[in-house]
């Protein structure tokens, strides 16, 4: 609890509890001990040693020297060392650590060190993708600089969040983020959102009055503002009053950062994956060794190596940290392609997304507004319909082009146009920049739909700055997306006050009672009411954006503005219609968006016929009728009424970013995943809601981009359809890779089958150790490889895949197990065979030698099948079921490297002799690595086959049937 101080003026410090207190300078007046809260707002500045101008740069640069920078020091959750160990001490590493402590004292001394080894690579290479990982997420957090706004030099300026100091006077609306602690000094309206320091969900009314502590928590302090809260409702400044560690948030900051990132579906699927596979392999392993001792009556020893191969080679230890990184590297792609993902699992979400819920004005169109028309009202005269035409020329921002009546150039601007133009241009607080170094055009600074009607009255031959000198402004009722108007109070010359207001022109003209023509205020008829709302229609079926135009003489009123009372008898002045044209590549993305199956929904604060015509143009909407259901008929409408508004095309319009909640929750009740864009503070609510919660990069407020997943750095909607392409593709390289670790676990396993079977006369094929040589070190980098391809041709023209879908799937099994590794297996034991018959044992199948260098270069044959093939698997793979001749082969150049790789360590197993040693290899001719490559191209071949298939299956699926309407 907080109370109002009383009038008694406290003695002013600067309080010690300051970030980097403020050094007081020689000769300040000694500080006594009131905290900021108790100081009257005088006192906060003298004790803060600032001004209403702010600090100076020079001040403020000095005291970042000496607080230091405003940011909130990381608390690493775990040391990097535990984290290094924790790869070295999970269940399946503690097995295997035990595995090699057996094997050396079964006297198996290779297969200890390389048990051992085996376990070391693995986890020093899983520690080092987790941390790659980590490090390109955390990466992604400077891509989005924080910035506050201050007053410093006693201009108001945009600086980075962590450059504030104490004494800033900060600047606050609707959608900030609080940077620092601070204390209030002037507020209107000002509401914050401080669930993240106390857990309250309900914005706290804020104050700049002082106040009193009476015991309670420093977060009840109604005058205080705290660095992480958010500003969700009007506006204030406030001097800062503590920074970085040692604000409110600082402090508790250590509770916060060590809630990690929960695994995301994938992970966890695979998390279960590995475990499944590490059980079977285990069981599979031990039933080995029992098969072996019992039935083909191989030595104990013996058939505990190869109890253990079996065991290491199908355990897919590096699956989890391959995937994570993966993730991270769809990522650092998908920044590349203006989206930045805050959370990997966003990434996998991204790749189901179903329907994608945009708004329009600067998601889909340019931002870039144009008034190209007017329209004044005016009696009707000789027949013809009330009201004035005018059109206006010109482009962009630059205030030439002339303003056009009945095809002829206006002789002279009357003083109905020139009200309209100069209301228009005074209600307004954009502000339009002449070229400059950074841009050769002009530019805006704030909305540009306010600078559209600031240029349209400088075509007129109106000054802005010789208006706002006659008729300086006195209040502002601001713009929202509720009331879809603003309002600016101003003096007149005479001493009268008049309200100019501009905004959604249905809506407005409910509040005009006249309307001004020849300099006079006519009662507005239902003539002209007409002809105002038909001409609105008109303007907006050629997809103009429209804001009407209206004033009122108001009497010199004591009290604060108040929007109810003062936006109504209006005089009605024109109407202004702007263009705002789409962005050349959304056409295209949307038609991409149709294709993938997934939806498009416009939900816009726009007029209908105008969102209507834009959605036309750019292919939204294709039927004749489609149904556009306003804010308000939505709030008239049952769930059943929005589940059948939402079964056909439609589009919403003229609705606030609260209706948007529900339209989201609508679709998802249909099973459907879904992505939606938002820009405000009241988005916020429909961002959290949705699957994927898209914010504005440029347009957006803090609060925006805090609620969501994603934030398009180019705030344009077909960034989302690239995302969506990311998200596609990730989830389908985690597959390739899966496939392609799982598909040479067959020739591994073939040897070992045939070897019992055959109860030890076909000599085994592969050893023990030349297994871990192809998991472990050959097939380790073309794996990665696989995880940074591009999207496979064709990966936007399927429907999205099913959120419950398993990544590992019967069809991936069978072609990994049975066809491609099926084709493996007969090349490795062809090449197995094949060196034995040259070499003299010519038809002959069984009792070969098991052992000396013929059968050591034989196995090493094997191996090279393997390998061979392997390289053929990788090309296969990087398609699922697109041709691979319609593949780049230089589209990822990791393959190339991942080949190499697969080369040399196979090149040092077959011919250094340590290693051959080790592994129990010895060289063949080289002439044979001729026939190990022939394989090579097999893999791709019979892959060719199965994918014409596959294509042919889903043509069969897509294809509509005769007679049907599509
Ligand atoms: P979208 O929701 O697709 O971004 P929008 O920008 O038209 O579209 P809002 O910003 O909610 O949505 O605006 C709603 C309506 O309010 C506009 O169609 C316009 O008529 C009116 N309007 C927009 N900006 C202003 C403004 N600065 N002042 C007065 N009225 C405005």
């Amino acid at each position: 609890m907080a109370l109002a101080a009383p009038a008694r003026r406290p003695v002013v410090r600067a309080p010690a509890s300051i970030g980097g207190a403020v050094r007081l300078r020689r000769g300040d007046a000694p500080a006594g001990d009131a905290p900021p809260h108790a100081l009257p707002v005088a006192d906060v500045f003298a004790a803060f040693h600032t001004s209403p101008r702010g600090l100076t740069g020079a001040d403020a640069a000095s005291r970042l020297a000496s607080a230091g920078p405003n940011v909130i020091r990381e608390v690493h959750g775990r040391p990097l060392a535990l984290r290094f160990a924790a790869n070295f001490t999970h269940l399946m590493a503690l097995l295997l650590w035990i595995g090699g402590a057996i094997a050396f004292v079964a006297r198996l001394p290779q297969l200890g060190v390389a048990i051992w080894a085996v376990n070391l690579i693995n986890g020093a290479f899983s520690f080092w993708q987790e941390y790659k990982a980590e490090k390109a997420t955390a990466a992604l957090r400077r891509l989005l600089p924080r910035t506050a706004r201050v007053i410093r030099d006693a201009r108001e300026q945009r600086v980075p969040a962590e450059t504030l100091v104490p004494g800033d006077l900060l600047l606050l609306e609707a959608g900030d983020r609080v940077s620092a602690d601070a204390r209030l000094i002037e507020d209107a309206e000002l509401q914050v959102d401080q669930s993240t320091l106390t857990g309250e969900s309900r914005p706290t009314h804020k104050v700049s009055r002082p106040v009193l502590e009476t015991g309670g928590a420093r977060a009840e302090l109604p005058n205080l503002v705290f660095s992480g809260t958010c500003v969700a409702a009007g506006s204030g400044r406030a001097v800062v009053v503590a920074t970085g560690m040692a604000t409110e948030f600082g402090r508790i900051a250590h509770l916060t950062q060590t809630v990690g990132e929960s695994p995301s579906p994938l992970q966890k699927e695979l998390a279960n994956v590995t475990r499944a596979v590490s059980a079977v392999a285990v069981a599979s392993g031990v039933l080995f060794f029992v098969l072996a001792v019992a039935l083909a009556g191989v030595d104990l020893a013996e058939s505990f190596v190869f109890a253990m191969g079996m065991i290491v080679a199908f355990v897919p230890e590096g699956l989890l940290p391959t995937v994570t990184l993966a993730l991270a590297m769809a990522v650092q792609r998908m920044v590349r392609r203006h989206a930045l993902v805050k959370r990997l699992s966003a990434v996998e979400t991204l790749g189901c997304t179903s329907v994608i819920c945009t708004d329009k004005t600067g998601t889909l169109t340019q931002n870039e507004m144009t008034v190209r028309g007017l329209w004044m009202p005016a009696p009707a005269r000789d027949g013809a319909p009330p009201g004035r035409w005018l059109t206006v020329g010109g482009a962009g921002y630059e205030s030439t082009g002339a303003l056009e009546q009945e095809g002829a150039p206006l002789a002279t601007v009357d003083g109905d146009l020139a009200l309209l133009l100069a209301a228009g241009a005074l209600c307004t607080n954009a502000r339009l920049l002449p070229p400059n170094a950074e841009a050769c055009h002009w530019t805006v600074l704030g909305d540009p739909t306010e600078a559209a009607l600031q240029v349209v009255a400088r075509k007129g031959g109106l000054d802005l700055e010789q208006l706002l000198a006659q008729s300086p402004r006195l209040a502002e009722l601001p713009f929202d997306s509720q009331r879809k108007r603003m309002s600016t109070l101003h003096a007149l010359v005479e001493g009268t006050r008049r309200l100019y207001v501009k905004g959604a022109p249905r809506e407005l003209l409910e509040l005009c009672a006249t309307y001004r023509s020849a300099g006079r205020d006519v009662p507005l008829d239902g003539a002209v009411r007409a002809a105002a709302l038909d001409a609105n229609d008109r303007f907006a079926r050629d997809g103009l954006r429209l804001l009407a135009v209206a004033c009122r003489d108001v009497a010199a009123a004591p009290g604060p503005l108040d929007a109810a009372a003062a936006e109504r008898d209006l005089t009605l002045l024109g109407l202004a219609a702007m263009m705002d044209p789409p962005r050349p590549e959304v056409e295209a993305a949307v038609a991409t968006c149709h294709r993938a199956g997934i939806r498009v929904v416009m939900i816009t604060g726009d007029y209908g016929l105008t969102a209507e015509s834009v959605a036309r143009r750019i292919g939204i909407v294709r039927g004749d009728r489609p149904r556009i259901v306003t804010g308000r008929e939505l709030e008239s409408l049952d769930d059943d009424g929005l589940r059948s508004a939402l079964a056909g095309e439609v589009l919403f319009a003229r609705v606030s970013p609260e209706h948007k909640l529900r339209i989201v929750a609508a679709l998802q009740a249909q099973g459907h995943v879904v992505a939606v864009t938002g820009d405000g503070v009241n988005d916020a609510p429909a961002l959290k809601k949705a699957d994927i919660g898209v914010a504005m990069g440029v347009a957006g407020t803090d609060v925006a981009k805090e609620a969501a997943d994603m934030v398009l750095t180019d705030d344009n909607f077909a960034s989302i359809v690239s995302a969506v392409e990311e998200g596609r593709a990730v989830y389908a390289n985690v597959k390739k890779f899966i496939c392609y670790i799982f598909t040479s676990n067959t020739p591994e396993a073939i040897p070992f089958v045939l070897f019992a079977l055959s109860r030890g006369r076909i000599p085994l094929a592969l050893t023990v150790m030349q297994i871990l040589s192809i998991d472990l070190g050959t097939d380790m980098v073309p794996a990665l490889a696989l995880g940074a391809e591009p999207a496979e041709p064709g990966v936007m023209d399927r429907p999205p895949r099913r959120p419950d879908q398993h990544v590992i799937t019967p069809a991936l099994m069978r072609r990994a197990y049975l066809w491609l590794g099926g084709v493996q297996s007969l090349a490795a034991m062809t090449a197995f065979y094949f060196h034995f018959w040259v070499s003299g044992y010519w038809g002959q199948w069984f009792d070969l030698p098991a052992s000396g260098s013929l059968y050591a270069s034989a196995t090493a044959m094997t191996l090279g099948a393997v390998v061979t093939t392997q390289i053929g698997n990788l090309f296969a793979q990087r398609t699922e079921s697109a041709s691979f001749f319609k593949t780049s082969l230089f589209a990822n150049r990791l393959l190339w490297f991942g080949i190499a790789s697969e080369l040399v360590v196979v090149a040092a197993v077959i011919y250094a002799p340590p290693l051959q040693w080790v592994f129990g290899t010895a060289p063949f001719a080289p002439a044979h690595w001729l026939f190990l490559f022939a394989w090579t191209p097999a893999l791709v071949l019979v892959d060719e086959v199965r994918k014409a298939l596959v294509r042919r299956a889903e043509r069969a699926m897509t294809r509509v049937p005769k007679g049907v309407t599509p």
